[in-house]
């Protein structure tokens, strides 16, 4: 008998677990599957509803499939992680089980789960065996000449490609008497297919574009562990025209390694769990405290229209395009100078796709407290990256409509008098003072910084 739990990977196709636990050859009638809901501890991680309810459905197809294919479902709903391993616990001692076979989980909660459990499973003689598959190298695999792990995301990726030029993973082979895949599934995986078929190439070029951006919309399926990116890969691959160039392909791929390279960061890093600053220092920053402004970025009532519509997108559909994500995300903690915690708890809440190693990671490198090797004063000019990203104001049009009657770039920066008229709120800050502010914040951090021991701790 087999006694697996799966957490985050619920998966049929390229799942390592059916090869790990030998369920590939033995077959589905000796495979015990456990499966612990714990959507009251996601709560608590911060996921909002509209991912729990993905997740929900998600979890209750993989359940369907598993007993359609003849495997015994034990569906153990818990409300804390603790609970849950409790029970898991008890029902591979009620079935004499000598191996606990589970999907690895790398944030550091669901690492001291898995800490307390396998020193109860051993202490009763069961193995607890954790299988990689959410990254296609083990996190601690993947190190710089000096052992350590990189904080810079180009050195990563030069060694993430390297290696798989050496030693490309394939997908893992799925069970020969699986029945047909559950629902979510096998739309993640036609989505895939057709993108990679007739997007993927153009990627580069149209991916910033924020009214039409050529992007695969698959984050939502990827962040609850419906694809991998040994099938990216392959998939891009099993595609490709000749042998020739494929910036588009190429650049798509790199942003799933910076999917991987988050979540090292967070594994090697596991501070950032605990809502610290990667650079310590960046924690001395006096942020602004004003609620109001908050509220007024939630809601999209910034008075900078390309910020609002992004902000209006996101609490309307749970989506952002990526460029959107990072200059709302630069706004909050560069012009409003409120503090960068804020609003990844927001997008957390928000987003469809919310995954929080990577929603850290890249809030934290929005906010110049992470792993980005630019310094604090890059700051994004929202008006800028209004008038490259969306030249015609579709987006805005689109998500602002009591801007909607202004023509052409026109709706990018309304006049006082057009503001007023339309009941839109005036500029919050003054972009370029907002800056400067922001940089005195920093440096000033910083300095107080020089002057503190080195192994201040600033919890
Ligand atoms: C402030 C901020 C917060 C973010 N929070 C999240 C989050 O909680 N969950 C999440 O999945 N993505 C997050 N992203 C990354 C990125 O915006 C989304 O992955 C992307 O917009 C999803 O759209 P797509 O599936 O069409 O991506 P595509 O452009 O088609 O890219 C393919 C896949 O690569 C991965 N990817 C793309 N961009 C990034 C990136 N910058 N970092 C890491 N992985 C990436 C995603 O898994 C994505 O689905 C965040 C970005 C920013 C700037």
């Amino acid at each position: 008998m087999t006694l697996i739990w799966l957490r985050t990977s619920l998966r049929v196709l390229d799942n390592p677990i059916w090869q790990y636990s030998g369920a590939l050859d033995q077959g589905a009638a000796d495979t015990t599957l456990i499966l612990t809901p714990a959507l009251e501890q996601y709560r608590q991680h911060g996921y909002g509803e509209r991912k729990l309810d993905l997740l929900r459905t998600q979890q209750k197809a993989f359940a369907e499939w598993a007993r359609a294919s003849g495997i015994r479902v034990h569906w153990l709903e818990a409300d804390t992680y603790r609970a849950a391993a409790e029970q898991v616990l008890q029902v591979a001692h009620d079935k004499g089980a000598a191996v606990l076979l589970a999907d690895r989980e790398y944030g550091l909660n669901e690492r001291r789960r898995d800490a307390w459990l396998g020193k109860r499973l051993n202490a009763q003689g069961i193995d607890f065996t954790l299988v990689d598959d959410r990254l296609t190298y083990p996190p601690e695999t993947v190190l710089n000449g000096q052992g350590q792990p990189y904080r810079v995301f180009t050195a990563f990726k030069k060694a993430w490609r390297q290696r798989w030029s050496e030693h490309p993973v394939p997908p893992f082979a799925s069970p020969a008497w699986a029945g047909p895949l559950p629902e979510p599934e096998q739309e993640a995986i036609a989505a895939l297919q057709r993108y990679v078929a007739s997007e993927q190439q153009r990627y580069e070029e149209v991916r910033n574009d924020l009214g039409r951006p050529v992007v695969s919309g698959l984050s939502p399926a990827i962040a609850n562990g419906l694809l991998t990116t040994r099938q990216a890969f392959a998939e891009t691959a099993a595609q490709a025209t000749g042998s020739g160039e494929q910036p588009g392909a190429d650049k798509w791929l790199d942003e799933w390694i910076w999917r991987e390279f988050f979540y090292a960061v967070g594994y090697h890093f596991p501070d950032v769990y605990l809502h610290r600053g990667l650079q310590a220092w960046t924690d001395l920053v006096r942020w602004d405290k004003d609620h109001k402004k908050l509220q007024a970025w939630q809601q999209g009532r910034t008075g900078y229209p390309v910020v609002d519509a992004a902000m209006r997108q996101l609490a309307a559909t749970g989506r952002m395009p990526n460029r959107a994500r990072m200059f709302t995300a630069a706004f909050l903690s560069k012009d409003l100078l409120l503090d960068w915690r804020l609003g990844e708890a927001w997008f957390l809440d928000q987003l469809l796709d919310a995954d929080f190693a990577v929603n850290n990671g890249n809030w934290q490198w929005g906010a110049s407290t992470g792993v980005d090797a630019a310094p604090y004063f890059r700051i994004f000019n929202p008006l800028r990256q209004a008038q490259r990203f969306d030249p015609d104001g579709d987006y805005v049009r689109q998500w602002v409509p009591e801007l909607a009657h202004l023509e052409g770039a026109a709706i990018l920066d309304p006049s006082p008098l057009e503001r007023e008229a339309a009941g839109y709120p005036p500029p919050l800050v003054i972009h370029k003072e907002a800056a400067e502010r922001t940089k005195a914040a920093f440096k000033a951090a910083k300095e107080q910084n020089a002057h503190l021991p080195e192994d201040a701790d600033y919890s």
